[in-house]
């Protein structure tokens, strides 16, 4: 048989066949809301004032070259890093046991993280790790390519367009013991629905009681409240609780560096001396893959993490974007219930957290949007709330309101 025939034909990623569509068509007033990547009010992409500031500084630095970053990463970047999640004073930082690593963003930190966690996690039987019911679609084939299955945990309830924190809850406990479960460390992505401290509180003491693992992916720091301690609160009170855990962090979102892949993994192990033969794995896995991750993003990134004015700098352009999409939530949520009187209840659309909104409308509903109204949403009824922007805020909420009605 000629080489490949039996290559079967692969579909689209929908996303980007949205995007491609959203591009393609010829309507003034489309409205793209299907890409998770930030827009400023005139719908363009937003470089960071602070990354430009670093970026000359980078520039004119008359030492610059182009040597390979150590295997695992720039220290000055992964250390700050390191210090930006767990926190200034993380007593897992201090007692030396967080082993981290650089990654292709927060997509190559799931990787190797799974990739760590397939060849040494001690499983309670097969492979396995539990995602949330939804979750960020390539969890699955993250987890797939690396032998591990994946299955969900109840976390969204579509009756209350919020969090089914019960059967959630009581999923947890009827695990096996030890299993290891994925959790979004803030600004759900697709729902935007988080649980509160309380909960997360409730969550811990059964990860406790289980030995559960917890896989932490954190996309999207900052950009849930505006403030990247608040957003980091999960993680912090799992490690000061001492429930063994990873975390995945990308600077895609937060800093905009999407193209720029800018990530880390970072492992909290008991002991010092546990974390040093993790973080020597760490090294030997990302050798055999990419050998040494790309230095342009870490660069930027270490620059701003590590001088106080650049990093005050961007907590303000954090700000900037969180606040832009807060204030998106509640013009959509106004224009619903107070000027169009939409049927339903919208109280998700300011109550729920970061770029994403689920809107709780139906594939078909998402569908007649896309096409009567050009308005490009995924399938799910999910929404970026960061296509969302002064001038078209008013033409999205006619166009769902008729799409409901
Ligand atoms: N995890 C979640 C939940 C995400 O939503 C995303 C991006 O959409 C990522 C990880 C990884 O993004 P990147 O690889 O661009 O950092």
């Amino acid at each position: 048989a000629e080489t490949w025939s039996q290559v079967p034909l692969a579909p689209p990623d929908s996303i980007f066949k949205l995007s491609a569509a959203y591009k393609d068509d010829t309507f003034p007033n489309k409205v793209n809301l299907g890409v998770g990547a930030y827009r400023d009010d005139d719908n363009k992409p937003w470089v960071l004032p602070v990354v430009k500031k670093a970026t000359k500084i980078l520039l004119e630095d008359p030492n610059l070259d182009h040597e390979y970053l150590p295997i695992t990463g720039l220290p000055s970047y992964t250390t700050a890093a390191a210090k930006l999640i767990l926190g200034e004073d993380s007593p897992a930082i201090a007692s030396g046991r967080v082993s981290s690593a650089q990654t292709i963003s927060g997509t190559g930190a799931n990787h190797l993280g799974a990739l760590f966690l397939s060849r040494f996690y001690q499983f309670n039987g097969d492979k396995k790790v539990y995602l949330s019911d939804p979750t960020w679609v390539n969890h699955f084939a993250i987890f797939r390519n690396v032998g591990i299955d994946p299955l969900t945990y109840p976390y969204y309830d579509p009756k209350t367009i919020g969090l089914a924190f019960g059967a959630f809850l009581d999923t947890l406990k009827s695990l096996p013991e030890r299993s290891a479960v994925l959790l979004h460390a803030c600004a759900h992505n697709p729902t935007g629905v988080d649980p509160s401290r309380e909960q997360w509180g409730q969550i811990c003491d059964v990860f406790l009681a289980k030995g559960h693992y917890a896989f932490f992916d954190c996309a999207y720091q900052g950009f849930a409240s505006g403030d990247l301690d608040n957003d980091a609160w999960a993680v912090r009170e799992f490690v000061r609780r001492e429930v063994p855990l990873l975390v995945c962090q990308s600077f895609a979102k937060n800093a905009g560096l999407y193209g720029e892949r800018v990530g880390a993994l970072h492992i909290v192990a008991p002991t010092v001396e546990t974390a040093g033969r993790v973080k020597s794995q760490l090294s030997v896995l990302t050798r055999s893959e990419i050998s040494n991750p790309p230095a342009y993003g870490a660069r930027i990134v270490s620059l701003i993490l590590n001088n106080p004015e650049l990093f005050d700098e961007w907590k303000r352009d954090i700000k900037t974007m969180a606040g832009r999409i807060i204030q998106m939530r509640k013009e959509l949520y106004k224009l619903l219930t107070e000027e169009l009187k939409t049927p339903g209840n919208w109280d998700h659309i300011i109550n729920q957290i970061g770029m994403f909104s689920f809107t709780g409308i139906s594939p078909d509903q998402s569908q007649a949007l896309v096409e009567k109204a050009h308005v490009y949403l995924t399938q799910n009824g999910r929404i970026s709330m960061a296509g969302l922007n002064s001038h078209n805020v008013r033409y999205f909420a006619e166009s769902l309101d008729r799409a409901v009605r």
